[in-house]
């Protein structure tokens, strides 16, 4: 569902054609690792494997990115979001911040990378005032100003007038998320093949031996599944099936307006514009895997955008999609080795921050691999902390 969504509408034909020529890709049989998944976790993991000379195959069940990580707001935002979790996901958000700056300049990458802000503008966001909101999330080492309406007008002219202050977070940056699963695919030496799932496998010894998909059998070195909030392929082979569940979110989009915004801006909702012209908002959050936009949710989020941007006032939003966060019950990801089973990782479950944090998580993922341990400390992300 999450192809309706404005991210795949707004590709160019050669990357539409390059998102195609992935579908049912023959597979390699005996690569190093095998990656399940193709949302953005599983590419940006691919990439960094291929980065130190791993054979990489990636097999995904739908279309790259065609989940989660083709629905969700492009937001590269650890200090807007970092206040909501403890330092551990703080720790990565930062550095996985600055390793999506780095990525621009490098060969292959093109996926519309700004660090145009953020401004949260709505009273319900603070508890007394902007100033003491900023003054919070300095004491947390989280980078964030407090600005007065005049600041506000200053940065974002065309919002409602009458906006007294906010907060400003201006490191907080923005990428097309479906361009940035293909630059990844694009930039490693894996291989992807799309339109093909895994359906089990045998462990024997405690490792993985095989994995079985609709393009036959695998015999890979490690095995990392990055499904999302989907487990059903590899349940089978752990007493305590990890606890992966979605929360569905509904984004809506309007035809290419004229320059209206610069950051993202939180009102009572996200909003914010694309460099082709489409203002998008919406986000919200119900749990399930909702597939189908809904019409009431959609005339809410328009009436929201419009009471906070006047010139979007009976602008139509003809886009509608939805995509289903995979979330755990504490929010943050696992990122751990299944228990039992040597040479397989897991590395999912990244609630509304999987964007975020891809770049880390395939770090953590190659250094794992690769060197056998992380570099960083990830009992925060442990599969036995439930
Ligand atoms: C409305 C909304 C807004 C969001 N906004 C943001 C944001 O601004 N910033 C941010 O950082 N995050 C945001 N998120 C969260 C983010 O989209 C997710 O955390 C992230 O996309 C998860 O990526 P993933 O690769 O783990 O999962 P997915 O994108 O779900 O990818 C998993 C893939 O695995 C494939 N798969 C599953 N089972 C199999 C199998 N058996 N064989 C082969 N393939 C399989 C699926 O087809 C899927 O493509 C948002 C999410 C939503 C829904």
């Amino acid at each position: 569902m999450s192809q309706d969504s404005i991210w795949f509408a707004t590709l160019n034909d050669t990357e539409r054609a390059e998102l195609r020529a992935y579908a049912g890709r023959e597979v390699l049989t005996t690569p190093d690792v095998l990656i399940v998944g193709g949302g953005i976790v599983g590419a940006a993991t691919a990439y960094s494997l291929s980065q130190q000379g791993v054979q990489v195959q990636v097999v995904e069940a739908g279309t790259l990115g065609g989940l989660a990580s083709g629905a969700n707001a492009g937001g590269i935002w650890p200090d807007q979001q970092g206040i909501e979790y403890p330092e551990a996901f703080r720790n990565l958000a930062r550095r996985s911040r600055d390793l999506w700056g780095k990525l621009p300049a490098r060969d292959g990458f093109d996926f519309d990378w700004r660090v145009n802000g953020f401004v949260t503008v709505d009273p319900m966001h603070w508890e007394t005032s902007p100033e003491d909101l900023a003054m919070h999330l300095l004491s947390e080492g989280l980078s964030a100003h407090a600005i007065d309406g005049e600041q506000v007008k200053l940065l974002e002219p065309h919002l409602r007038s009458d906006i007294t202050g906010g907060v400003h977070y201006p490191s907080e940056a923005h990428v097309h998320p479906v361009k940035a699963v293909l630059s990844f695919a694009r930039a490693s030496t894996a291989q992807f093949s799309s339109e093909t799932r895994a359906i089990s496998m045998d462990v024997k010894n405690g490792r993985v031996q095989s994995v079985q998909t609709t393009a036959g059998t695998i015999q890979p070195g490690h095995v990392i599944a990055a499904t999302g909030w989907m487990a059903d392929w590899f349940a089978a082979q752990t007493p305590t099936p990890p606890p992966l569940t979605p929360i569905s979110g509904q984004m809506i989009a309007t035809a290419p307006q004229p320059p209206l915004l610069k950051n993202t801006v939180l009102g009572k909702a996200i909003v914010f514009q694309l460099l082709t012209g489409e203002v998008v908002t919406g986000g919200s959050m119900v749990e399930g895997d909702a597939t189908t936009p809904d019409a009431q949710v959609t005339a809410d989020f328009a009436k929201m955008a419009g009471d906070l941007l006047p010139a979007l006032k009976d602008v139509p939003f003809p886009h509608a999609w939805t995509g289903a966060r995979p979330t755990t019950p504490d929010r943050l990801p696992i990122l751990d080795r299944l228990p039992g089973v040597d040479n397989f990782l897991v590395a999912a479950g990244h609630f509304k921050n999987g964007l975020l944090l891809a770049p880390i998580t395939g770090e953590l993922m190659t250094e794992w691999t690769v060197a056998g341990k992380p570099s960083l400390d990830l009992t925060s992300f442990r599969w036995d902390r439930f």
